[in-house]
């Protein structure tokens, strides 16, 4: 039987990745639904391709452009982001992967799991802002969320057939970024474009500006609290330039189990929309030709502040990772928009957790009020950075 997939986010990194996955396996995967924000050509193209049910486009204004192209196929087509929360409830999909990217990723996830479908989870903001009421909500549907994040892949990969031994600790690698080993001064004079060039991955720009702050293996922190039931001082961060090593596993009797790979997330995402089954892939495959030597260090917290302002979030806990999550999204937008500097970036995200109200326990609309809050407060800070 085909597993029938929606995928949320089908024009971004993620998304188009995933269609190539799919592409490899057409006798195993279906495309029932695409989505985009509003890059209607390729939408366009990637629905001529892969023939879904429906599409989704979320920026009303390109509507029009994408009916009239697909009006002739037989492919239904809608329009904002309240379609994309409730496409996800059809009837004919079996697995959803959220690919969106930031807090848009959060409603149609929980639609998802309401709708008992499962999860293919790409978008890591969503169990920042919300991991306690994500994960609840799926163990209450009894619904299974698979990470695609390649670190959190490798983690699940570790830890099959080990479900009944208990976790010591996770260690999570990163690769330490574009500006690794810079120091304050040389940090104050980085400029958008060099932070944009990841040395190992090729991502969208909002992931790709976290993993220059270290911002992103902060966020992946929280991700795996939530995703593997963990408590913080389980998880330790390692940085590991080559990005082989994907993550690893220690175990009660000392046992660490790593996952490896090439720097391709083809290989996290088939995993995730195939599992259990491990298929063949055509995709090039790590080699030791090629890299002989892996090197460890620990990550530097003094300049790149983002890490443990994470780890401070997930402390406080409440509504403060989705505080911080906002903050985050309007710096990076800022930081690309060139509005502020590198090093503004966490100064911005910190001030805007101490100006935010906490709520310690919050609901669906208590964090949705929050990013509201935080997302105006950064807002304003950035206007003041500005004078
Ligand atoms: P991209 O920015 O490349 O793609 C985002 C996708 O979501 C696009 O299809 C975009 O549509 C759509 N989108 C963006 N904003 C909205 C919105 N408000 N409403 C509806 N759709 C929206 O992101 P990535 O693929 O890089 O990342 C996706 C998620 O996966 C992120 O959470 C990221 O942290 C995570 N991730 C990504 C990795 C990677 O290698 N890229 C690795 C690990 C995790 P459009 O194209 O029309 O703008
Ligand atoms: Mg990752």
């Amino acid at each position: 039987m085909k597993r029938r997939i929606a995928i949320l986010g089908s024009t971004g990194s993620i998304g188009t990745q995933a269609l190539e996955v799919v592409k490899q396996h057409p006798d195993k995967l279906d495309v029932e639904v695409l989505t985009a924000h509003s890059n209607a050509p390729l939408l366009i193209r990637q629905a001529l391709e892969f023939m879904p049910n429906a599409v989704v486009i979320a920026k009303e204004s390109m509507y029009e452009r994408v009916f009239e192209a697909l009006d002739p196929y037989d492919i239904k087509v809608y329009r904002g982001s309240a379609s994309i929360e409730q496409i996800v409830e059809m009837d004919s999909i079996d697995m959803v992967l959220v690919a969106l990217v930031g807090w848009s990723g959060l409603k149609p996830t929980l639609r998802a799991i309401e709708a008992g479908k499962t999860i293919a989870l790409a978008n890591k903001e969503t169990l920042v802002v919300a991991g306690e009421l994500v994960t609840k909500l799926a163990r209450d549907k009894g619904v299974n969320i698979y990470p695609v994040d390649s670190e959190h892949s490798a983690i699940f990969q570790c830890l099959a057939g080990e479900f009944h031994n208990p976790v010591e600790k996770i260690i999570l690698t990163a690769s330490g970024g574009p500006f690794r080993g810079k120091n304050h001064e040389e940090l104050l004079h980085v400029t958008k474009a060099q932070a944009l060039k990841h040395p190992n991955w090729n991502m969208g720009c909002k992931v790709t500006i976290d993993s220059a702050t270290l911002m992103n293996k902060g966020l992946e922190v929280i991700e795996a609290k939530w995703l593997f039931n963990l408590e913080i001082p389980q998880i330790e961060v390692v940085v590991h330039p080559q990005s082989i090593i994907h993550s690893m596993v220690q175990f009660a009797d000392g046992s660490i189990k790593a996952q490896m790979g090439l720097p391709d997330m083809r290989l996290p995402i088939q995993y995730a929309l195939t599992y259990p089954t491990r298929l063949p892939s055509q995709f090039p495959k790590f080699s030791f030709d090629d890299c002989l030597q892996f090197t460890f260090e620990k990550p530097d917290k003094e300049n790149f502040k983002c890490l443990n302002i994470a780890y401070e979030a997930i402390r406080l806990g409440g509504n403060m990772p989705c505080i911080m999550n906002a903050a985050d999204e309007v710096a990076v937008h800022a930081f690309l928009r060139e509005e502020i500097t590198f090093l503004q970036i966490p100064e911005l995200i910190e001030r805007c957790m101490s100006k935010s109200s906490f709520v310690k326990c919050p609901s669906l609309n208590d964090y949705e009020a929050s990013d509201i809050e935080s997302r105006s407060i950064a807002t304003e800070l950035i206007g003041r950075f500005r004078k």
